[in-house]
């Protein structure tokens, strides 16, 4: 099998200063990876690379084998690549549905031609995808009265309704309490399953990185530590010494665990 992503001596530095240093790994067809790592690793740096939002220093990124560094974002989405929001990307005036709508319309090119009737178009699609994403009995709700674990949720709908072979998730879950970040979690890894896709994600919570990614990287001041399952990480001295001094890693159960 060959990877859906891979990123190749990623690097990137802003006045001199190395956010990202060397950075290589691949994401394989129906991976959920975590990268994790302490504020400032450049976890973000990294994700902004792949998204087109920011030109990598040096390296190449590849999507299912083609070279995609430095395009543009909406290139680069329209090669399969979703992303969810770190700040809410929703149309806080139209419902639920309509915003599962418009993303959907603007999957399918139509925009210009037909919002007089966008109010119908694609609702069936925008209501299979609320329901995958638990919301259905939301659609009609206005989106300015949403909790925010259900934004979070809408956001993922809006994500998927483009069809990403690889989802982007940075922080998906932050500001959410720890039950909502459990379950958005869970759907996410639900949805991988189902749909078969690949998601990378970064994440504070702990519990969360070790019960849902199938595979984790530790990113430390701009460098890939660490690489492997919950098992080897927890066991890994490296992350253990990255992560005492924050006391974040092992909070929850204990490096023993
Ligand atoms: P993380 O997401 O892991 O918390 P970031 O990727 O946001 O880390 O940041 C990595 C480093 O790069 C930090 O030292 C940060 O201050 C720096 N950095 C990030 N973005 C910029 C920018 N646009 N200009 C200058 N420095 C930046
Ligand atoms: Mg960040």
């Amino acid at each position: 099998m060959s990877p859906i992503l891979k990123v190749e001596h990623l690097a990137k530095s802003f006045d001199g200063v190395d956010a990202v240093k060397d950075v290589s790994f691949e994401v394989m067809p129906g991976e959920l990876k975590a990268l994790i790592g302490p504020n400032g690793a450049g976890k973000s740096t990294c994700f902004n690379m792949l998204m087109g939002q920011l030109k990598p220093s040096s390296g190449q990124v590849f999507l299912r084998g083609k070279p995609i560094t430095g395009m543009p974002p909406r290139r680069i989405w329209r090669m399969g690549v979703g992303r969810t929001f770190q700040i809410t990307g929703t149309y806080q005036s139209m419902t639920v549905a309509e915003n599962v709508q418009m993303a959907l319309i603007s999957h399918h090119r139509r925009l210009f031609a037909v919002v007089p009737h966008a109010y119908r178009l694609y609702r069936d699609d925008a209501l299979a995808l609320l329901e995958l994403v638990g919301m259905a009995d939301q659609a009609d709700r206005a989106c300015s009265i949403l909790a925010y674990g259900d934004l979070k949720r809408l956001e993922l709908a809006i994500a998927l309704s483009h069809r990403p072979g690889l989802l982007l998730m940075d922080e998906p879950t932050a500001g959410m309490a720890p039950r909502e970040r459990v379950a958005l979690m869970q759907l996410t890894a639900d949805i991988v399953e189902e749909r078969g896709i690949s998601v990378l994600f970064t994440e504070h919570d702990m519990d969360v990185v070790f019960t849902h990614a199938h595979h984790i990287m530790v990113l430390n001041r701009g460098e890939l530590i660490a690489e492997g399952t919950a098992a080897e990480i927890r066991a890994d001295e490296r992350v253990q010494q990255v992560y005492l001094g924050g006391g974040t890693l092992f909070a929850q159960d204990g490096p023993d665990a």
